[in-house]
Parts: structure tokens; sequence; C-alpha cells
């Protein structure tokens, strides 16, 4: 992981006015790295904090499953997820998949403000990070 990150940034729709404060309280932070996000997610907190937010497709049409393959890609280093833990979503299954694909993929995911918190002010994030995928590797299921 270089200095600069390849940050994903996700809300369901009740958190959605959270991740655009969170956004906006880590401006001067979040505008040294490359952001995506969900569509709906990406253009929200793009119109209302000026940071560019490449958009992927809409959550419940695939959004989620792009950013997975992204992830498997090798091309997203942090994922800020703030996922709704008070109502069932008709894509649960391409959540669930996103979220196993960044545990098997060793990738920093927060799924709310505080671990965002920590994450954003960790020291890594302003240096290169040598990220290992524990445990996997041993088990040749990724090309070396
Ligand atoms: P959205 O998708 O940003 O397009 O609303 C988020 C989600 O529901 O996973």
């Amino acid at each position: 992981m270089t200095k600069q990150k390849r940050i994903a940034l996700i809300a369901h729709d009740n958190l959605k006015p959270i991740i655009i404060d969170w956004c906006k309280d880590n401006k001067s932070i979040l505008e040294r790295h490359f952001l995506c996000g969900t569509g709906t997610t990406a253009k929200m907190i793009a119109d209302q904090t000026g940071l560019p937010v490449y958009a992927y497709n809409s959550g419940p049409l695939g959004g989620d499953q792009q950013i997975g393959s992204r992830i498997v890609e090798g091309d997203i280093d942090i994922v800020i997820f703030f996922s709704d833990p008070l109502k069932a979503q008709p894509h649960d299954p391409d959540v669930k998949a996103l979220l196993r694909i960044a545990q098997v993929y060793n990738i920093p995911i927060a799924n709310n403000v505080a671990t965002a918190d920590f994450l954003i002010e960790s020291k890594f994030m302003n240096e290169e990070y040598d990220k290992k995928i524990p445990g996997l590797q041993e088990q040749a299921r990724f090309p070396s």
C-alpha cells in the first residue's frame, strides 16, 4: 500500500448523513487520497463535500460487487462501510460478499464512525504499509 490510499466509501440510506458528516470532518485527510464509492453514496459525498469520489453502480444494482471485484484486483486499500444494523437490505448477499472478500484480502474496513476515526488517524495513513494476507498465501490460493 502506498502513502496515497484508495478508499471505498459506502453507506446504507439511514447512514448516509453520518458518512457525509464524517467525510466533512475528515476532508483535509481524505483529499490526499483516491476516493470511490457505491453510486448514491459517492454522488452525495461529492455534492456535499466537494471531494472527488468515483462512483460505481448503486449498491442494490451491483455497486458492492464492483467494489468487491476491485478489492480482488488489488485496487482498493481501505473500505469505510456504514451498513445499517437495524434494517434488512434487499442486496444483503452482496453486502455479505463484500465483507467476506474484504476480510479475505486483509482490507482495513470500518463499519461505524468510531472505527473509521481510529482508522483515518492511524499512522499508516501517512506511510507505506506492507499488507500481507495472513494464513491464505500459504494455502497457495493466490498467484505468487
Ligand atoms: P448506494 O449503495 O450508495 O448506491 O446507496 C449503498 C448500498 O446500499 O450498498
